[in-house]
């Protein structure tokens, strides 16, 4: 039986291509994220038989129990963690994951460096910035974020790629996404991971080079499991 998801991913894409023609910031090579968090694994099995290959998890945990086995019957995975990560998790997560999308504190930054090398694993690194500036949300001041960057950088020596950032909920997400390309340019970061199933189209046509999709490729999720 045909899945819808291929269907989504498809059409996505084809919307991602159309935005990015839209504007001159578009990028054509803007890759879909497919967040996979609280999704069956059915769901999962279908985007990756339709050729999705880059998914994103928001927990450790959730990651650990589907992705080993997933990874072994579908090779060239690219698995991004898109949630907050507690510097106890910093070790399991860097033997899980490929990419580390919300590095977002001095501590973190400290651990993770600390298990890249000791793992001998140098992954690429996205920066989280609170381009809101919302108390509860995680991610680095926009001001705080050069000097951030440096001493991830220079300090610390991870390889930092680009930013990514979670607008607040109750904001037109336009100015955040121009915020959050204005900064990498300035650092001179290339990466922009910006934009979920509402808002993507927005992102990729202010630069975004990856966009973080959930619902729309798999529909609603389950409760979050843990
Ligand atoms: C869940 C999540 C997404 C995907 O959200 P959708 O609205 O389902 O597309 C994107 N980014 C982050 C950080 C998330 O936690």
């Amino acid at each position: 039986m045909d899945s819808p998801i291929a269907d989504h991913i498809a059409a996505l894409r084809r919307r991602m291509d159309e935005a990015a023609q839209a504007s001159l910031l578009g990028r054509k090579d803007a890759r879909l994220v497919a967040v996979s968090k609280g999704q069956p694994v059915e769901g999962i099995i279908a985007a990756l038989e339709a050729g999705q290959r880059e998914f994103g998890e928001n927990r450790v945990q959730e990651a650990a129990a589907k992705w080993p086995e997933l990874r072994r019957s579908y090779p060239g995975v690219t698995l991004h963690l898109i949630g907050h990560l507690q510097s106890n998790k910093a070790k399991e997560a860097v033997a899980l994951f490929d990419v580390i999308q919300t590095l977002d504190r001095p501590s973190l930054a400290h651990a993770l460096a600390e298990e890249m090398a000791a793992a001998n694993r140098r992954l690429p690194c996205f920066i989280q910035v609170n381009t809101g500036e919302e108390p509860q949300k995680s991610g680095v001041m926009p001001m705080e974020a050069g000097e951030f960057i440096r001493h991830c950088r220079e300090g610390l020596a991870l390889d930092v790629v680009g930013l990514m950032c979670i607008p607040p909920a109750e904001d037109a997400p336009a100015p955040h996404f121009g915020l959050l390309r204005e900064l990498a340019l300035k650092h001179g970061l290339t990466q922009l991971s910006m934009g979920m199933s509402g808002d993507f189209e927005t992102a990729v046509r202010f630069g975004a080079s990856h966009v973080r999709i959930g619902t729309a490729v798999f529909g609603e999720r389950r409760a979050p499991s843990l």
